[in-house]
């Protein structure tokens, strides 16, 4: 009898055993023997996951025409053309003059006339075009390019040239002519920079003499 108990005992021990090591046992090593053999069998073909970074069609940025150095020298740094050197002093064709820069239409050719100063000369600018501030100089008007601060030249009243009695006074550089009929291109718009025409706003003018 005692030998039965013995037997019985031990039996249930070690079963109890063998059960409580081989299930731990059996869980974890079944999943990763299994993982491992199965891997080559479910996988013939790596297929790669479509990764492709998805960029969403956009415009391409627009940007301000490219400008040569002499360009860039009278629109960006305010330079001036020597005196009856542009382009267009004389031109007398009926069209559009627009922005070299931006494309913005500026003058119109009905507008012109000739002030035998050297320069372009328009009595009148297309509404809204052209923007006018207190030159650096203190004492002149610089007009500028509304729609990206481009410089143009200056603006000069009072001298009884036209009925107008105005005289824009622009760099043919500044501009570029399209001839009646020709299509006008799309005016580049873009935020304004931050130095176009700024110093208009933080010049304290005093009249002191
Ligand atoms: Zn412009």
């Amino acid at each position: 009898m005692p030998r039965t108990w013995f037997v019985l005992l031990s039996f249930a021990l070690v079963s109890g055993c063998n059960d409580a090591v081989e299930d731990p046992a059996e869980a974890a090593a079944s999943p990763a023997t299994s993982n491992t053999e199965q891997k080559p069998a479910e996988t013939p073909e790596p297929t790669p996951e479509p990764k492709d970074p998805v960029v969403a069609e956009q415009p391409a940025p627009v940007d301000y025409n490219t400008l040569s150095d002499f360009e860039s020298f009278v629109l960006l740094e305010k330079g001036t053309e020597r005196a009856f050197t542009g382009e267009y002093t004389d031109l007398e064709d009926a069209g559009t003059y627009i922005c070299r820069r931006c494309n913005a239409p500026l003058y119109k050719s009905n507008d012109k006339f000739h002030s035998g100063c050297g320069w372009p000369a328009f009595d009148d600018a297309v509404e809204g075009a052209v923007h006018q501030s207190t030159d650096a100089d203190g004492y002149r008007t610089e007009i500028t390019c509304n729609n990206c601060g481009g410089h143009l030249g200056h603006v000069f009243f009072g001298e009884q040239m036209t009925k107008k009695n105005t005289r824009h006074c622009v760099n043919s550089v500044s501009m570029k002519f399209v001839a009646a009929g020709q299509p006008l291109p799309p005016v580049v718009k873009k935020p304004k920079e931050a130095d176009a025409g700024s110093p208009e706003a933080s010049s304290g003018e005093s009249g002191s003499k």
